[in-house]
């Protein structure tokens, strides 16, 4: 079994394949994962996003700009409650 989520290979990858999960906002997460926007850009997403609805891939938050985490995570959740 090749071993693409796990293990030495990873650290040859960048950040050793852990970042914060643009969906989910998770951060310190393996990152593994890709999936394509609705502009077909590939992202790059945490397992519990990998089988995310295009809906949600949509609202993908750019973690590069890391300063706004909380913020953003608190859309994320004021999202969530109008969702329920
Ligand atoms: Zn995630």
């Amino acid at each position: 079994m090749a071993k693409t989520h796990r293990g030495k290979g990873l650290w040859k990858s960048p950040s050793k394949g852990r970042g914060t999960c643009p969906l989910c906002l998770s951060t310190r997460i393996k990152l593994l994962y890709t999936v394509s926007d609705k502009e077909n850009h590939q992202i790059k997403v945490c397992k519990k996003c990998k089988d995310a609805p295009a809906e949600r891939v949509e609202k993908a938050t750019d973690t590069k700009q890391l300063a706004f985490r909380g913020k953003h995570r608190r859309q994320l959740h004021a999202r969530h409650a109008d969702s329920i």
